[in-house]
């Protein structure tokens, strides 16, 4: 006979495992509220520093959760910033849904939470695309060049993905060569690169902020036969160098890299630029949150 639905001895063999499903669920069911599959039962694709990828709910598509984890100097620094994942992801949104409404190809599907936002499974391809408009960071450290120096013209480099080299610079005679990319998809990510670039620009200019530089990721996203090449990961302030126009005030990643305190107030202003973010909205959701619609 079966024990469930009626009230069984705290020691019963039926409480016991009604308890252990309680444990493993980690929450009460409540049938009236929308299901949510919970991240401990989603299948994990892929686990990066700052963003988790899970199996998406159609074939074809993934779930990218963003952590509050900031690392810098390929992970050697690490720490975790509360809210930071909540506001990479609405920036990252906000971003990549204007990217693809001007017709520059995203993997961006829509946001389904606090931290998640739908997307479409591409291949990556292996390489960090970076696009300098001013002279910062490592270029400015390479060429002995002074970090705010405006560039002659939008340079774009290519790093090859790779945690244990530390990503590389490499040329485009090692990504053909070593065949990472071909030659026609190099001329489709400078041209994504190039796209992505100037809407930016004009982006951030018209709230007050230069775009110093930035990091894309790109992808192969087949349908059917055909393959079309497009902006795949983030781009948020985690990826991007914004500094106010006025003032040259870091509201970027490098507030982290260089110690100087104040990113999610930094990341909140830029949302709150954007008209993301309401005035004094905290980013420090910690459940997931269904958006409506
Ligand atoms: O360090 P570097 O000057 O080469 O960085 C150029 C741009 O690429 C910066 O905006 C930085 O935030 C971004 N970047 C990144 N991820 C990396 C390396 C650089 O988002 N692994």
């Amino acid at each position: 006979m079966s024990t469930f639905g009626r009230a069984a001895p705290p020691h019963s063999p039926a409480a016991r495992l009604r308890r252990h499903h309680r444990k493993y669920d980690g929450f009460e069911m409540d049938i009236n509220k929308p299901r949510y599959t919970p991240m401990s039962r989603r299948r994990r694709i892929y686990e990066g520093k700052a963003k988790v990828l899970y199996e998406g709910p159609e074939p074809g598509t993934l779930i990218q959760h963003f952590k509050d984890d900031a690392t810098a100097f390929n992970a050697k620094k690490h720490e975790v910033i509360e809210g930071k994942g909540v506001l990479n992801n609405r920036i990252c949104e906000y971003l990549f849904q204007h990217l693809n409404n001007i017709g520059v190809p995203t993997h961006f599907i829509k946001r389904l939470n606090m931290r998640e936002q739908l997307i479409r499974e591409v291949e990556i391809i292996p390489l960090e695309v970076v696009v300098r408009n001013v002279a910062a960071g490592s270029l400015s450290q390479r060429l002995g060049m002074e970090e705010g120096t405006q560039l002659p013209r939008s340079i774009i480099e290519f790093y090859y993905k790779n945690d244990q080299l530390g990503d590389p610079m490499v040329s485009e005679e090692h990504i053909t060569a070593f065949g990472w990319a071909t030659p026609q998809e190099i001329d489709d990510v400078m041209a994504l690169a190039i796209r992505v670039n100037d809407f930016l620009s004009g982006l951030f200019l018209g709230v007050g902020i230069r775009l110093v530089d930035f990091k894309m990721e790109t992808g192969r996203l087949w349908e059917n036969d055909l393959m079309r090449i497009v902006v795949a990961d983030e781009i948020s302030p985690d990826s991007c160098r914004l500094w106010d126009i006025k003032s040259s005030e870091k509201l970027d990643k490098d507030r982290f890299r260089r110690d100087l305190g104040g990113l999610v107030e930094a990341y909140s202003e830029v949302a709150r630029r954007l008209g993301i973010m309401s005035e004094g909205e905290r980013p420090h959701g910690h459940g997931p949150v269904l958006v409506k619609g």
